[in-house]
């Protein structure tokens, strides 16, 4: 089979010119009927790799999916391009899994969505009737227990290799250690396989943190972070199920379109919450980590963790649901100490609390970190990194530092003096000498260090003593109410031995006051840039608005009719005819057709009003 052939297929179903990194290669290796097993970042592009293949080979592959909305994307996604893909699940009525089956018996699917729980019953069909092309195992590692998302229906795949000894099984997933890669051939039973990894890098995916901030101040920051992502989707990830209310509560009384998930909720509501989203109905869901294994929705713009995740691995995840399809995705991350006692808490009953700590160690370390935030998570997943990115927070504004030796021997003191019997609020009171009820009844105003640090915001002295407790100046007492506890370090500065360097503090306000004075007098230029960039705007909106309504006649997501990252290209380009509408990146054969007219005279009329 030649690479040319492989193009065309690429280009006449799915409109694209070229592949991402690996594709190719594992298409080849496909198509030459080699068992495959490829990790590829979220986002990374695995579909394409094995629904190729089943395009430029004779009969039905048949896919495994972990669930139903998994598999509903993705046929849709495929009908939407025209090719003949369909699932049998327990969402169809029989009638319609007949009438597929008898579909697939005359050749006339080229892909079959299937969920593992069901494959077993339908083996004899598969065995007897049908063309097999190949297997495909979407999200593998479920098969492994040393995976993250074991599911016990995966392991009847073990079957399919005695069953269909010449049929090439691909397998394919986002995140496979070395364990559980070897996992997954092994269980499979894989002939020999090509395994294929690919960077877990994305570059397109913007990475910040903002330390110790508190709910009001998240909240603000959250809205103007909104804000510069006008009807762009996304996902805001909180630790608790009451944080999801509260962060929701709060946003809808700011206007914004904003639902709730998480697993306290009813299936139905849920189920609702999940539909609004990915039909651009809601623009923002506020969720626990129960949400998004079963969306596929390329065009979510940002997600904000709105508390610090258990692990890298799932803080990895989860940001990895922004920006599918290459577009930029910006993702930003909050951490407090209330999230850190909270955390340890859990790793501390959960039972494998060491492991637990470590991984709690290390997504603090990130949060924590002085050196490019992409070079550590790479680090994480066995990759090294040559170069800074230049797209995360510490590439773009360096921290800086600078001598606090006098602010940490302060609170120190002051943690000294009560003699370590305060916990982080108190501790806090007695700086900045709010005479609280606690404060008065234990007698702390009449300390030496009362109010000795009252030059210093309240919400500074958040931050430095989180940078604190990082620097490893104090710990946490967690069984003794999570009091502070001075460490060998600590004491260090406080007797004067040693220096503390602490970064300084920088908030959003300053450089949006800058920018205000600047809006208010805008040069000629600026102002004539800014019309232009406007008027584009507006044609954007004009065909997000067509890419709406062409998606809810045939009730399915817009970003399947097109992606956001097509519908910008249109913008960029504005295609005048069907032809050239099909030239764009993401535009095939079918998609051409169904819609060139429609887009194109959205533009001549665009260009007309001049
Ligand atoms: P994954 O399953 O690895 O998360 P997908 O298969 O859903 O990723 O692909 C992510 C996005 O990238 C989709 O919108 C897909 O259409 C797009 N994509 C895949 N391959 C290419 C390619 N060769 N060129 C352009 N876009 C691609
Ligand atoms: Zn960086």
């Amino acid at each position: 089979m030649t690479n040319e052939n492989m193009l065309k297929t690429l280009k006449t179903y799915f409109g694209y010119t070229g592949f991402r990194p690996l594709q190719e290669e594992i298409i080849s290796t496909i198509l030459q009927k080699k068992d495959t097993l490829a990790l590829m970042p979220t986002g990374g592009g695995k579909s394409i790799c094995f629904q190729l293949p089943a395009l430029m080979t004779e009969g039905t592959a048949i896919v495994i999916s972990p669930l139903i909305s998994l598999m509903k994307d993705q046929v849709e996604a495929l009908q939407a391009n025209g090719i003949p893909a369909y699932a049998i699940n327990s969402a169809n009525d029989e009638t319609t899994n007949l009438q597929l089956k008898q579909a697939c018996l005359q050749g006339k699917v080229k892909l079959l969505y299937i969920s593992p729980e069901r494959l077993l019953g339908e083996i004899n069909f598969l065995l007897r009737d049908i063309r097999i092309s190949l297997f495909a195992i979407d999200e593998a590692h479920c098969i492994s227990q040393w995976g993250h998302d074991f599911r016990l229906e995966y392991t009847q795949l073990k079957s399919l290799r005695k069953f269909f000894p010449d049929v090439p099984i691909v397998a394919l997933t986002a995140t496979a250690d070395k364990i559980t890669r070897k996992d997954i051939i092994r269980q499979l039973d894989m002939r020999d396989p090509k395994v294929f990894i690919s960077s877990f890098d994305r570059p397109n995916l913007s990475l910040e943190v903002r330390r110790g901030y508190q709910q009001k101040e998240k909240i603000r920051t959250i809205s103007r972070f909104i804000l510069r992502h006008r009807n762009e989707s996304g996902i805001i990830y909180c630790m608790t199920r009451k944080g999801t209310e509260k962060v929701a509560e709060l946003l809808s009384k700011e206007g914004f379109r904003v639902a709730v998930y998480h697993a306290g909720m009813s299936n139905a509501a849920r189920e609702q919450a999940q539909d609004d989203f990915i039909n651009d109905r809601i623009q923002i869901v506020c969720a626990t980590i129960a949400f998004g294994m079963g969306i596929d929705k390329s065009n979510v713009r940002w997600v904000i963790h709105y508390n610090l995740p258990k692990s890298i691995e799932s803080f990895y995840q989860e940001i990895g649901r922004a920006g599918r399809d290459g577009l930029p995705g910006e993702t930003l991350l909050f951490y407090s100490l209330s999230d850190i006692i909270l955390l340890t808490r859990f790793a501390d009953e959960s039972g494998q609390q060491e492991i637990n700590m470590e991984k709690l160690n290390r997504m603090q370390q990130y949060a924590e970190s002085d050196i490019c935030r992409r070079r550590i998570l790479l680090n994480y997943f066995g990759e090294t990194m040559d170069h800074d990115c230049g797209n995360c927070d510490v590439c773009k504004n360096p921290p800086e530092r600078f001598d606090g030796t006098i602010i940490v021997q302060k609170a120190l003191s002051a943690m000294m003096r009560t003699e370590q019997n305060v916990g982080i609020h108190t501790l806090i009171d007695i700086l900045k000498g709010f005479s609280t009820q606690e404060v008065l009844e234990k007698g702390y105003h009449n300390l030496k260090t009362f109010a000795a640090g009252r030059d210093v915001p309240t919400k500074d002295w958040r931050d430095y003593l989180l940078q604190m407790l990082n620097l490893g100046y104090f710990e946490i007492a967690y069984n003794e109410n999570n009091h502070l506890k001075i460490t060998e370090a600590g004491r260090k500065v406080l007797f004067g031995h040693e220096r503390a360097w602490l970064v300084v503090i920088k908030r959003e306000e300053h450089g949006n006051r800058t920018e205000k004075k600047k809006a208010k007098s805008p040069t000629a230029t600026e102002a004539a840039l800014f019309s232009e960039a406007s008027r584009e705007e507006n044609l954007f909106e004009t065909l997000r608005l067509l890419r709406k309504r062409l998606a809810d006649q045939q009730a399915i997501p817009p970003y399947i009719v097109l992606s956001d990252k097509t519908l910008r290209l249109i913008c960029e380009r504005k295609p005048v005819t069907p032809d050239e509408f099909g030239e764009i990146s993401g535009i095939g054969e079918f998609k051409k057709a169904r819609y060139g007219e429609e887009f194109t005279q959205a533009i001549r009329r665009f260009l007309q009003k001049g």
